[in-house]
């Protein structure tokens, strides 16, 4: 196993953990590598005759579906086989491949003339909740700003007062959940339905008296240490860390992960906004004969199977790769190609007639999805 290249800006998680360590996709032999793509090929095959009865759109489904089951059965046999021949099977998965990707590029045709069509849950787009990186933010129906914290002044049960006092209809509500204080937190689909309900709350003389509404606090950020060398003690890097950042106090750590050789690891902690300007100027945590990289962390989740924002591996519904260099169907570690295209870009100015530059990998900082993801995941957290 080749140790990957450790690139020092990695902002987010699942970029980090893919830079610094290979998945554990990634980490799978051939073999095993072929039945991961076969069941999640066998996944595909199988939602496809599902939709078979209720599609509209697609023109030939039934004729796809069942040319898709004969090549996995082809694919399956090969592989049981008591001397599985991995070359053939190979060959079988890129005839496999050409005849999905010539399958998705025709469904993503009819998307557009059909968009509410229930094959479009399939497309990567659709999955990619920062799809359009202008208006992520006002897409972003649970964002904390729609959220308000209700708690009872009494005793009283907040749902029987809200039942009795107000109708839920009037507001458009997406989530209510309990919270501790016996409140609730009420996510509403707007900044409208915000101001209505305080609206609704204050002309309600009941109501005012017997409830109490706050909006939730926001998260602090983090920040990042890469690399720490595991023979040294938590001790030292928060004396360190609170020497050379000025704190009254060690820093929470959030959590930790594989760094860029299996003796080191990156360390997250919770911090706050004046730490963070103070870490951008040193740049450079001096532990002993070393200086680390420090800097601030963004939670941003970006899949490493189709490259979308808004969710990681494990969670993708995507059953061929999209490589994070190229853009071709491949994954990423697998990419020879020479040329750089963002498969985020790319299919934006296919399909919405953006006209991102796409000559960047999908994890480019200034990548338009990478900056909505960011600004998304900034204004989720408290800088004053
Ligand atoms: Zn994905
Ligand atoms: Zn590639
Ligand atoms: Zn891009």
């Amino acid at each position: 196993m080749t140790t990957p290249v450790f690139l020092p800006d990695t902002p987010d998680i699942d970029g980090a953990i893919s830079d610094m360590s290979p998945i554990p996709f990634q980490e799978l032999n051939v073999d095993e590598d072929l039945e991961v793509l076969y069941s999640k090929l066998k996944g595909d095959s199988v939602i496809q005759q599902s939709q078979q009865d209720h599609s509209t759109v697609s023109k030939h489904p039934g004729k796809e579906s069942c040319s898709f089951f004969a090549q996995v059965e082809k694919i399956k046999e090969t592989l049981s086989s008591l001397t599985p021949d991995v070359g053939l099977a190979l060959q079988y998965l890129d005839q496999l491949q050409a005849d999905l990707l010539t399958n998705e590029l025709i469904q993503v045709k009819s998307h557009q003339d059909a968009q509410q069509s229930s094959l479009q849950v399939k497309t990567r787009e659709t999955q990619n909740s920062l799809s359009s990186p202008s208006t992520s933010q006002a897409s972003s129906s649970t964002s904390p700003n729609h959220t308000l914290l209700i708690y009872p002044k009494s005793n009283s049960n907040l749902t029987d007062l809200l039942n009795e006092e107000l109708q839920p209809q009037d507001f458009h509500l997406t989530n209510i959940k309990p919270i501790k204080g016996k409140g609730l937190a009420i996510s509403l689909k707007s900044s409208t339905d915000i101001d209505n309900f305080h609206l609704k709350i204050a002309g309600n003389e009941n109501l005012k008296s017997l409830i109490k509404i706050k909006n939730p606090t926001k998260r602090l950020p983090s920040l990042i240490v890469y690399n720490i060398p595991s023979s040294i003690k938590e001790e030292t890097v928060q004396e360190a860390m609170m020497a050379q950042l000025g704190l009254p106090i060690p820093l929470k750590i959030r959590f930790k992960f594989k760094g860029n050789s299996p003796e080191t690891s990156n360390w997250v902690f919770e911090t706050t906004a004046s730490t963070i300007k103070t870490a951008q100027k040193i740049k450079k945590l001096n532990l002993g004969w070393s200086f680390l990289k420090i800097s601030e962390f963004f939670h941003i989740r970006r899949c490493n199977f189709c490259q979308a924002f808004g969710h990681t591996t494990k969670d993708c519904n995507h059953h061929i790769p999209s490589c994070g260099s190229c853009a071709d169907h491949h994954a990423t570690r697998d990419c020879s190609s020479p040329f750089l295209c963002c498969i985020n870009c790319y299919e934006s100015n296919l399909q919405t007639g953006t006209q991102y530059p796409t000559f960047h990998p999908a994890k480019d900082q200034c990548c338009p999805f990478f900056l909505a993801a960011k600004q998304q995941y900034c204004s989720t957290r408290d800088y004053t």
